[in-house]
């Protein structure tokens, strides 16, 4: 259903345009992300894409980089010296912060919780600490506040877990702008349907939005990875109606609202853990040449490849979150996992 005329819709854009994506003192962006086919057995001519968000930034992609474009800008704009942020041990979100913040001349704070021991974990932390964060282990979620209180100064700039702020989210209504400007070309046809994954739910809020900005048909289906999956869920729906807000956007809350279902289904035990599907979702996505995890890209994969299974002639596009650079330059001097202070060895759990 259209909610909008054309004039509302121009008005809207031309709003967001000036003040949320021309206002970015921070670039990171390599350009705009490749949207490809894949060649997945599915459904009567149903299509299978992916937005090829792995190659973001030539450092290190994924997600993170258009949340913190605007992070970054935001923070410089306040005159912020020092960035304030918390995550798992593991975060993608804490290492990406430490790159692209340090290279823009911020002292990084991280408050570091524990999380289950992975090759991959250990990797991230390796690359957290060899780009320079300065970090703080906390026993608990629940002493996080304590920390983050204690790191606090005039000049340091808080980012909530995975980046998912008003700031962030803007980046993902920056996303769908650079994704409708692909359909438009005849790059792609235009979905029917995107799947994305939900952790803190900037990625999936800005999506949402930029869809009812840009117009287009594509209903959004968030899958959740993270639990309990209602107050994951609650909170994608609260940054998508600030975030909505932020970019000028007047469509009526139930418009804003139908852009956006949260998929749970997929979840499995919870957070981190791998499911059958994922695993089976992360193994067909290696025949197509992408890297997945287990954590996000997993089930968000499999939900979307179980979708285009069984919905004939449909366009399902894959939004692909995970970084696919190298590790290699990361970890060039840094500290190996023996190496690593006694209070990060014992996030490792
Ligand atoms: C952080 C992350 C997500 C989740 O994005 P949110 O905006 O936190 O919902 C998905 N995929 C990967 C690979 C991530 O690192």
């Amino acid at each position: 259903m259209r909610t909008q005329g054309d004039a509302t819709a121009k008005a809207v854009m031309g709003n967001v345009g000036k003040d949320c994506f021309y206002g970015v003192s921070h670039p990171l962006m390599r350009g705009p992300t490749p949207v490809l086919r894949l060649d997945v057995p599915c459904a009567a001519a149903a299509e299978v894409w992916v937005k090829r968000d792995d190659l973001s930034a030539p450092l290190y992609g994924g997600n993170k980089v258009r949340k913190l474009e605007h992070i970054l800008s935001e923070a410089s704009r306040l005159g912020k010296t020092r960035l304030v942020t918390i995550g798992a041990v593991g975060s993608h979100h804490v290492l990406a912060t430490t790159l692209f913040g340090r290279a823009a001349g911020f002292d990084v704070d991280a408050v570091l919780v524990a999380q289950p021991r992975s090759e991959h974990v250990v990797i991230d932390i390796r690359a957290t600490l060899n780009a320079g964060a300065q970090v703080r282990s906390s026993g608990s979620w629940a002493a996080v506040p304590w920390h983050v209180m204690r790191a606090m100064t005039r000049e340091a700039y808080f980012i909530p877990p995975g980046g998912s702020n008003v700031a962030g989210a803007l980046g993902y209504v920056g996303a769908v702008r650079e994704l409708a400007v692909q359909v438009r070309a005849g790059e792609l046809p235009e979905p029917d349907v995107i799947f994305v994954a939900l952790g803190s739910g900037g990625t999936a809020a800005g999506i949402a939005v930029g869809l009812e900005i840009e117009q287009l048909k594509s209903r959004l289906v968030a899958v959740c990875v993270a639990d309990p999956a209602w107050a994951t869920a609650a909170g994608a729906r609260l940054l998508v109606r600030q975030t909505a807000k932020a970019a000028g956007l007047t469509s009526p809350t139930f418009a804003l609202s139908h852009r956006l279902r949260v998929d749970a289904s997929f979840l499995g035990r919870g957070y981190g853990y791998a499911t059958p599907e994922s695993t089976v979702a992360i193994a067909e996505a290696a025949r197509h040449g992408l890297t997945l995890e287990d954590t996000y890209t997993g089930k968000t994969f499999a939900a979307a490849l179980a979708h285009a299974r069984t919905e004939g002639g449909q366009c399902v596009l894959y939004w692909n979150t995970l970084s696919s650079a190298s590790f290699e330059p990361l970890l060039q001097g840094a500290p190996t996992e023996a190496e690593l202070p006694p209070s990060i060895k014992r996030l490792l759990v």
